[in-house]
């Protein structure tokens, strides 16, 4: 691989995220081919130039980079190493950078199975929601070699926001830290939707003590701005499912087990999280468990106007 930056990106996964992360790297200049299960994800981006592929191997063989961006670590380890994968069409020096939120175990498997090939891997998940994929202001968090962190900087900035891509440590470590971000985020959300709901059941007014929380020693970005897609207009983020939210706290659970650290409050996360997803089904948004609190108190949590 020469030490030049990318021109061509492969990009495998044109879903929620994908779409607007494509559209970007068009925008920023390269030239993409892309594959999908779903062929029609991809109509926008050919119709902008973007080459399809059938196969991840061909998007491997035709590109410089190839980028994956899929649901869980079982659709990665299809696409990576399953008939017509990644693998197959990969040529020695070549580089794959996996920005799904999953786990090293894949891209573990493929070094030790092919110890005498030149590959370049990464994992560079992200934050930022699917408006921040649209936006090209993600947060990306890179594992990986320091020049290969590099060398990909001008890729990762037609997708994030500059400031905000972190070379967190060796390959990896971008999973880890994103699953405890996420880990975080999904506590902080089912601790306010507890609060809130047993306030208001208790009579106060919800700006009242919404004002309260944030003048207080207990406010968090959580509290004074996610929330408010709710309190606002009852969007619950149906641009991140709460199938995968789960999945995200399974592995995050997983990944406490496999290092010996305690992980209570993550599983009770879990359940309520779970609990979520049964009630209001797979596609439902990732902050729908507080909809689980406001239907046991009866109250939609919503503010007449935003006074904060
Ligand atoms: P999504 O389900 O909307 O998109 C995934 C895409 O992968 C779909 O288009 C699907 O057709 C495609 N796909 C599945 N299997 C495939 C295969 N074998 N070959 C080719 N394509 C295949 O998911 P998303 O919301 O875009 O999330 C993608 C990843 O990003 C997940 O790991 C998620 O946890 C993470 N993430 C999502 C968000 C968000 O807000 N949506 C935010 C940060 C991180």
């Amino acid at each position: 691989m020469s030490s030049t930056s990318p021109t061509r990106i492969g990009f495998i996964g044109l879903g929620n995220m994908g779409s607007g992360m494509t559209r970007n790297l068009q925008k920023a200049g390269f030239d993409l081919v892309v594959n999908d299960i779903r062929r029609e994800s991809a109509d926008q981006l050919v119709a902008n130039g973007a080459e399809w592929a059938t196969t991840p191997a061909e998007v491997a063989a035709a590109s410089d980079v190839v980028i994956t961006m899929l649901p869980t670590p079982r659709h990665v380890e299809t696409v990576v190493n399953g008939p017509a994968g990644i693998l197959a069409g990969i040529a020695d020096g070549g580089t794959w950078v996996d920005m799904s939120t999953s786990v090293p175990e894949v891209a573990q498997r493929v070094r030790a199975e092919n110890p005498h090939r030149d590959l370049h891997i990464l994992d560079a998940p992200v934050s930022g929601m699917a408006v921040g994929a649209a936006s090209g202001m993600l947060q990306i968090f890179v594992g990986g070699e320091e020049a290969d962190v590099a060398r990909l900087r001008p890729v990762f900035e037609a997708m994030g926001d500059p400031e905000r891509i972190l070379h967190v440590g060796a390959a990896g470590a971008g999973y880890t830290v994103k699953l405890m971000i996420n880990q975080l985020w999904f506590s902080h959300l089912v601790a306010t939707a507890e609060v809130l709901a047993i306030g208001v059941k208790a009579g106060v007014d919800l700006a009242v003590l919404r004002n309260s929380l944030i003048a207080s020693p207990a406010n968090s970005n959580f509290v004074q701005n996610d929330m408010l897609s709710i309190l606002d207009h009852g969007d619950y983020d149906e641009g991140f499912a709460i199938a995968l939210a789960c999945k995200d706290l399974g592995l995050s659970i997983d990944l406490a087990r496999s290092v010996g650290a305690p992980s209570e409050l993550s599983a009770l996360v879990e359940q309520i999280y779970r609990r979520a997803r049964a009630q209001y089904g797979d596609l439902a948004g990732e902050m729908t468990p507080v909809k689980l609190y406001e239907d046991l108190i009866g109250v939609n949590l919503r503010l007449e106007r935003v006074l904060v």
